[in-house]
């Protein structure tokens, strides 16, 4: 049978009911028949085709595909179909192709059959679906970054980053406002960017910094007003907006304008320099949703650095109180030296009734501004961070009895008795800072003793599981229950109708609570006014020493004090302060008339002395003008390795003074203000 032979016609009306375009194709590839349907996209008219072969009237890579097709039915395949495109006026139209073959009556081939479907519409819903589903997760990722990101910057950029890739732009980037005070007016600068590759990166270019509002009013306009700028270059008006975004070879552009709190901040900006693109609402409307959350992101940062510049501001406010604490009382102990040392040599010397009354209420006084002074020392190191917990063995039985002896005038003063309620089975050595323990019991106590009249103040001590329990009860007049709350805060004296009748600084129980925080503790309070105060706190901060691992105490031997009175002892008192080496020189003439004293005004003339003669004890002072008292030992030691014990003079209270001390060599410290007795001791220790 002919292919001519076939009632073509009468199969018209079944391919309309297909509603595609029909070509009917003879084997040599030409162009029998057409059918147009409702579905007519055919750029020639039906008289163009028939009788041509299809090389002949359509673009090659289509041609090619259609003897691909042949092909593959003339072997087996009983459908082919493939997809391809044309450009049409200013885009693109997308069309499916499927190929069958026409049998004749005798099974042979005569023939194909080609029906063509227009798929555009199709085609841009699933490449937008696509882009959307691309741009939904790039916008998860950087709304991701922009909260979890500390660096805004780094989370701006790298969310540019992803939008651009996902909308498959060519620039995406951002530009931050500003004022520029010369120029008197509002301006915006290129802050990042993100370049595909195929257009030339803008980030470089200085006519993208500080551009004035006035010259890019086209499009700054609509963003002051809060409205997205979404353009084809090529249907702008002609005028400065279209020449700025034509010489960056740009034609279609989409700018969203970030506000933070009311204010344009700026705006992020999509470029496309080869296709135009036709942004859908659905996409701005997400972009919309990203410069919605980089607002966010810059209000949050602008409010965590107004927080964190205060807080600077009220740290370095408070830093600077405690340097300016830290430093006064430095410079009051110097003095209260003289005071405390002489006073105490004055009651030693014969006074009349009168005299003595005065210099005993000298004692008292000098005494009590040496704990409020070393009081406010310790609470401005404390305050600004110094606190060093330093452990060593501690007996605890003789740590309690040296609490005890330190209380006992007070207790006896006050008319209130001290019971001691410890636990037989507390361990006998622990490792603690028996230091810092010893300041807050005694603190605690100090304070239930004047807190009480003619009453009982109890110090208990109890193991519990793996704590140690403290306790502190008194019978005194108690806090009421407002107060309760803030006692521990520095400066605060609770009943302020009372503090006139109770000395104090208002600091023992903010330093003991601070102190016992860096071991570790927490200092608890119950209270009834007219009953009694109880102060308690676990130590957990401690290790028991076993036995057999206790070590030996460096005891400073049998020798008394009275044995050293007959020694001759050979004094060199290092200090350049007149007061200090007369005081320090009376003490030790009295204590030891047999010795001799030297005198060295500062480190050059102690180097001298040292060069002379051996001495039995140096006392250095550590704060001298020209060389300062380490530099001094060191070089005494280097003139002599086996230079006698010496002993620092410092009014540095702190840890790190006394560890450096030690660390260098030093026999050991004495804090000014020390007593006559405190000098003796380290005499008897030093020379033992
Ligand atoms: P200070 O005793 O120097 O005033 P503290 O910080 O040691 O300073 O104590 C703060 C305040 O707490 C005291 O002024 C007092 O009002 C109250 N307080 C402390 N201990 C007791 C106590 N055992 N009994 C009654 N009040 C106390």
């Amino acid at each position: 049978m002919k292919f001519d032979s076939i009632t073509i016609k009468s199969l018209d009306h079944i391919f309309h009911a297909i509603d595609e375009v029909v070509f009917l194709i003879d084997q040599q590839g030409t162009f029998k028949h057409v059918v147009r349907t409702s579905q007519d996209f055919l750029l020639l008219p039906p008289s163009e085709f028939i009788g041509k072969h299809h090389r002949e009237v359509l673009p090659e890579p289509i041609s090619d595909q259609i003897e691909e097709s042949f092909k593959r039915l003339s072997a087996s395949e009983t459908l082919v179909s493939f997809e391809y495109s044309l450009n049409v006026g200013n885009g693109t139209d997308w069309f499916i192709a499927r190929i069958g073959k026409i049998i004749d009556d005798n099974g042979s081939l005569v023939g194909y059959v080609a029906m063509i479907r227009k798929i555009t519409h199709k085609k841009s819903m699933e490449s937008g679906l696509v882009r959307k589903e691309k741009m939904l997760e790039a916008i998860a990722f950087a709304n991701k970054e922009l909260l979890e990101n500390t660096n805004l910057t780094e989370s701006i950029s790298n969310g540019i980053r992803e939008l651009g890739i996902a909308t498959g732009a060519d620039r995406c980037y951002l530009f931050e406002n500003g004022f520029d005070d010369e120029m008197g007016e509002e301006t915006t600068s290129q802050k990042y960017e993100w370049n595909s590759g195929s257009a030339a990166p803008q980030i470089n270019n200085p006519d993208l910094q500080n551009l004035p509002f006035s010259a890019v009013s086209d499009f700054v306009e609509p963003m002051t007003k809060r409205v997205p700028l979404n353009a084809i270059v090529r249907e702008l008006p002609d005028g400065g907006l279209k020449e700025a975004l034509a010489a960056q070879d740009i034609v279609s552009v989409l700018l969203m304008p970030i506000y933070v709190q009311d204010y344009f901040w700026g705006f992020v900006g999509f470029d496309d320099c080869y296709a135009e693109r036709v942004w859908s609402e659905s996409e701005i409307n997400l972009l919309k949703s990203y410069a919605v959350s980089i607002s966010s992101a810059i209000s949050r940062k602008s409010m965590e650095d107004d927080l964190k510049r205060s807080k600077e501001i009220a740290e370095s406010a408070n830093n600077a109180k405690s340097a300016f604490l830290a430093n006064i009382s430095h410079e009051i102990r110097t003095p209260l030296n003289g005071v405390v040392g002489f006073t105490s040599l004055l009651s030693d010397t014969e006074l009349s009734e009168e005299q003595r009354l005065f210099v005993n209420n000298l004692k008292a006084s000098s005494a009590v501004l040496h704990s409020l002074i070393a009081d406010i020392l310790d609470f401005s190191k404390i305050d600004a961070g110094i606190i060093e917990i330093i452990r060593s063995q501690t007996e605890l039985r003789t740590f309690v009895s040296e609490i005890e002896n330190i209380l006992r005038y007070q207790f006896s003063k006050d008319g209130n008795q001290l019971i001691l309620n410890i636990d037989p089975s507390i361990p006998e050595y622990i490792l603690v800072d028996s230091i810092k323990l010893k300041q807050v019991l005694v603190n605690l106590l100090s304070n239930g003793s004047k807190f009480t009249s003619k009453g009982v103040v109890t110090l208990s001590i109890v193991p519990q599981n793996e704590v140690l329990r403290f306790e502190v009860k008194d019978t005194g007049i108690g806090i009421k229950p407002e107060d309760l709350k803030t006692i521990f805060n520095p400066f605060v004296q609770g009943d302020l109708s009372r503090t006139k009748k109770y000395q104090g600084s208002g600091l023992g129980l903010s330093i003991s609570k601070k102190i016992l925080e860096a071991m570790n503790s927490e200092i608890h309070v119950e209270s009834e006014p007219g009953k009694g105060s109880t102060f308690y706190f676990d130590l957990r901060d401690y290790e028991v020493v076993e036995q057999e691992k206790v070590q030996a105490e460096n005891l400073s031997g049998d020798r008394t004090y009275s044995d050293l009175k007959k020694f001759k002892l050979k004094i060199l008192i290092v200090d350049d302060n007149e007061m200090n080496i007369l005081l320090a020189s009376m003490v030790t003439r009295k204590n030891y008339p047999e010795s001799e004293i030297f005198l060295a005004a500062n480190g050059f003339e102690a180097l001298e002395k040292v060069r002379q003669s051996d001495f039995s004890i140096i006392f250095l002072d550590l704060h001298m003008p020209g060389i300062d008292g380490f530099q001094t030992y060191q070089k005494m030691k280097a003139l002599r390795p086996d230079l006698c014990p010496v002993v620092a003079l410092t009014a540095d209270a702190s840890e790190t003074a006394k560890q450096k001390c030690l660390d260098t060599g030093m026999h050991g410290i004495l804090i000014k203000p020390f007593s006559p007795k405190e000098l003796n001791d380290m005499v008897v220790k030093c020379t033992g």
